[in-house]
């Protein structure tokens, strides 16, 4: 089983001659198919050791204007539902147009995974598109030219990790029945972040005995749990949906919860290593600790990984009802926290039992606040306002007798939420800046729990 990628884009951008390098003469025309729009066309697709299917909405080339939005918009629904990952193409040498942006709007409330290709790139060309492409918060675009075969090796390297993550996942998710996307969703709105289709991501991780079955058990109920629903699936990371408090979630294994699900196949190997595999499928990361030998090594080097894989965290501290002098053991939790973690300032700390079932509204606020935060995505003109706030209160250094100047903010991507900052001179700000500003971010615009990252460019 392949992944599939859909190309899209504005007309003439090059979309039909990617998809032509990509295929090659494997081509296979869906027109004749019934169901499927002439205007989509799909094939085999390879790029070097890697194998997929793509789709192409290269039918929009007649599309007259006052019908582009209606008609391309509907099309490139379509190609989004129908993949699991979607090529975004601009013009390097046009820049981005308003037509961009209405896509680029698409595919974000599709909430699309998204690849940014800054196409017609070859030589020089395409320089200034590729800096302005970041506007569109899409991520890092990838200069290509579909033409002359440049930048093939960039857009496999960005395709590699997700084509390996579809190849697992789907084997995991083999057992489970296929969720129908309407043929044609006029859906207009935000799409939900969570939906039964696509289940609230959990993994939660901790050393042994601080209750990650227990906990799991708490949230899928007893009787799943020990029916094992995907137990005769021996991978090393296994998962379960369900329904928790009304949402839709799906829990990542780690072996407390296959001792229960009775399989017990290399279970004394199953520790860290194991918990770190599910924090690559989760968005959110419970690292759960036990009250009493809180933030071990073992519990840090989890809490950090997670931290650097982008996830939104949420510790939780277990076994509270043990606990005789609460307020006085939280105060020292948090200060632990604040001194044993700084990398994750302002995650959310919930003291939970597991077992007695206290805290687990508390838990599920938390996490889907995370989430949420995860998710977010703040307006360009309220950034900007914000960073001249920031460097009126506390200007950048100015080495040499230069102050270095910053001059745009824009939240480059979500999940976790990435800022690109334009700036003179940006291998010279002192990471003590960097970290001045990611904090302001988390303060200002209440972003608890999730990593932020920034990236700075220089002027181009
Ligand atoms: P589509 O409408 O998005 O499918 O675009 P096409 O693939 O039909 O390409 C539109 C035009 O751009 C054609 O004239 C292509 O030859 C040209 N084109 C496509 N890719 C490149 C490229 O990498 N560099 C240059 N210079 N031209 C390209
Ligand atoms: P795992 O190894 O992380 O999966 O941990 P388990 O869920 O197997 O729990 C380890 C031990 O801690 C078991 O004896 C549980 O009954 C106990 N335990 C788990 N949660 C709680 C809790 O909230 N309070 C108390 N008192 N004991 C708990």
């Amino acid at each position: 089983m392949t992944f599939t990628l859909a190309i899209v884009g504005r007309p003439n951008v090059g979309k039909s001659t990617l998809f032509n390098r990509l295929v090659g003469k494997r081509l296979a025309l869906v027109d004749d198919q019934p169901g499927v729009t002439r205007d989509l066309r799909e094939g085999d697709a390879r790029l070097m050791d890697m194998r997929f299917t793509v789709i192409d909405t290269a039918g929009l080339e007649e599309v007259t204007d006052d019908s582009l939005q209606g008609r391309m918009r509907r099309l490139t629904e379509r190609a989004v539902d129908m993949a699991d990952v979607c090529l975004f193409l601009i013009d390097g040498r046009v820049g981005v147009t308003p037509t961009d942006k209405v896509f680029a709007d698409i595919l974000r409330r599709k909430r699309a995974q998204v690849i940014l290709g800054v196409n017609k790139a070859e030589g020089k060309a395409g320089e200034a598109g590729a800096l302005e492409a970041w506007e569109l918060g899409l991520g890092e675009p990838l200069r290509i030219s579909a033409e002359h075969g440049e930048g093939m090796e960039d857009i496999y390297h960005v395709l590699r990790p997700i084509a390996e993550q579809f190849a697992e996942r789907a084997a995991l998710d083999a057992p489970e029945v296929d969720v129908d996307i309407p043929e044609d969703s006029e859906d207009e709105g935000a799409a939900p972040l969570i939906t039964a289709a696509k289940p609230l991501q959990i993994a939660i991780i901790g050393r042994p005995n601080a209750g990650k079955s227990t906990l799991v058990n708490k949230i899928l109920g007893e009787d799943r749990m020990l029916t094992g629903p995907e137990a005769g699936i021996t991978r090393d990371a296994i998962s379960v949906k369900s329904e928790w408090m009304g949402t839709h979630v799906r829990i990542w294994d780690t072996a407390g919860m296959r001792k229960k699900a009775k399989v017990v196949e290399k279970l004394e190997k199953l520790s860290v290593a194991d918990g770190l595999r599910a924090v690559r499928f989760a968005e959110v990361v419970v690292v759960l600790l036990d009250a009493d030998i809180p933030f071990e090594t073992q519990d840090l080097r989890i809490a950090d990984f997670a931290e650097t894989e982008g996830r939104a965290v949420v510790v939780a501290v277990n076994k509270w009802d043990l606990e005789e002098d609460k307020q006085e053991k939280l105060a020292e939790l948090k200060e632990m926290f604040e001194r044993l973690l700084p990398q994750l300032r302002g995650a959310p700390l919930v003291t939970i039992s597991a077992k007695t079932g206290r805290g687990m509204d508390r838990l599920h606020t938390a996490i889907l606040k995370a989430h949420e935060v995860w998710n977010r995505r703040i307006p360009t003109a309220k950034l900007n306002q914000w960073l001249g706030a920031m460097t009126e209160a506390h200007p950048p250094p100015a080495p040499g007798g230069h102050r270095i100047k910053l001059r745009y903010i824009t939240q480059a991507k979500t999940r976790p939420p990435g800022f690109v900052v334009k700036c003179s001179r940006p291998d010279e700000l002192p990471e003590s800046y960097k970290r001045y500003l990611v904090n302001g971010l988390r303060a200002d615009f209440d972003m608890p729990g999730t990593p932020i990252r920034i990236f700075l460019r220089g002027q181009g």
